[in-house]
């Protein structure tokens, strides 16, 4: 076995990986050494997720945000976008065009939107469980435990709640006047209301070091998400990281695959942004330990609205090309779409078998 090989094992079988070891292997940028690391990912993919790629149909129903996000273009300081809110009976008609196309969930998306009603949500979450056989999602952000409880007792399956990063001194720099403790407050209440619960970073973060990246991997393994993004930074003019340098792809794909390998059976996107930078690396995610893809079902003029950072992929796309492509990803890779809901699979895989993967 090669030193690497050792590595590798030792990081997935550790009931809490070392930072180091992590550190290691993200610094790795030999063509032989990045192959090893992503066929070892995609093993324990098909092990525990298999080779089904869930579908995650994303409605952007608002894009005011009241908050300041370093890396953001929806932050509040931005006064060159056009805000909206979608009206329920246009959100409603999202969620029949995503029904059309057999996707079983639906991520309701919004800004940190202080005017979003708590009832508003909720009956739109009753009016979609009512009519629609699907898992949703929701993305709007910090709210009361109330709110929380609100949403999960009218049908809400999912929460999806970042952290962006998990090193608490560059968590503040990018986060005026928010709180990480906070942050992590939310993210056990959604756990204890019984949300399926998502976490995520963004990679390449002006500030970011290898070691905070490692120690997001071990936040994620002590977190037990059941749902993990990560996506490059990709600078938005109207931000105050304006100009900076973009995540590297390669980095990003590197975190996908020991995400995937620490944690083993969460969904793991291949994010949109992923898609985003000068070429889509959404493929290179699927090959690397990404099990899900999320097509928007925004309808326009919002969709183009909603630019949380630019060049954003699939803005232009008619919403049934979605399908195409999709398929095509996943015909192009052996595997298949899966169209069901495809829960977390925490529920059945709880238990670490601690044996290596097929
Ligand atoms: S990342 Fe979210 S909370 Fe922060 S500014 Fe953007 S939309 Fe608002």
């Amino acid at each position: 076995m090669s030193k690497l090989e050792r590595i590798l094992k030792r990081v997935y079988e550790a009931p809490l990986p070392e930072a180091a070891d992590l550190e290691r292997l993200l610094s790795l940028n030999e063509r032989e050494d990045i192959e090893a690391i992503f066929s070892f990912a995609d093993k324990v993919r098909r092990e525990f997720c298999g080779d089904g790629i869930a579908l995650r149909g994303i409605i952007e129903f608002s894009n005011f945000c009241q908050r300041e996000c370093a890396y953001c273009g929806l932050n509040k300081g931005n006064r060159a976008i056009q805000r909206y809110r979608m009206s329920k009976n246009e959100l409603l008609k999202a969620v029949k065009d995503l029904d059309c196309r057999n996707i079983k969930t639906v991520v309701l998306q919004s800004g940190e939107d202080s005017r979003l009603d708590a009832s508003w949500l909720e009956d739109v979450i009753l009016e979609i469980k009512s009519g629609f056989d699907m898992a949703i999602t929701l993305s709007v952000g910090e709210r009361s435990e109330h709110d929380y409880r609100t949403w999960k007792n009218a049908g809400a399956d999912r929460y999806l709640l970042k952290i962006e990063t998990s090193d608490e001194g560059l968590y503040s720099s990018l986060h005026p006047h928010m709180d990480f403790s906070r942050r992590l407050d939310c993210l056990r209440i959604l756990k204890g209301l019984g949300y399926q619960t998502g976490s995520g970073n963004i990679i390449g973060l002006p500030g970011q070091t290898p070691e905070s990246i490692a120690r997001d991997i071990i936040f994620f393994k002590r977190g037990d998400f059941d749902m993990i993004g990560i996506g490059p930074f990709i600078p938005h003019q109207s931000s105050s990281l304006a100009g900076r340098q973009k995540g590297d792809p390669l980095l990003s794909l590197k975190t996908v695959a020991l995400t995937r390998i620490v944690t083993r059976d969460t969904h793991i996107p291949a994010t949109t942004a992923l898609g985003s930078l000068e070429r889509d690396y959404r493929m290179e995610g699927l090959k690397c330990g990404a099990n899900v893809l999320m097509p928007n079902f925004t309808p326009r003029p919002f969709r183009d609205l909603y630019e949380i950072y630019p060049g954003k992929k699939c803005v232009d796309e008619p919403v049934g090309e979605c399908d195409i492509c999709t398929q095509g990803m996943a015909e192009a890779l052996g595997r298949f779409i899966d169209h069901s809901r495809a829960d977390s699979l925490k529920m059945r895989m709880r238990q670490v078998s601690g044996a290596l993967p097929r």
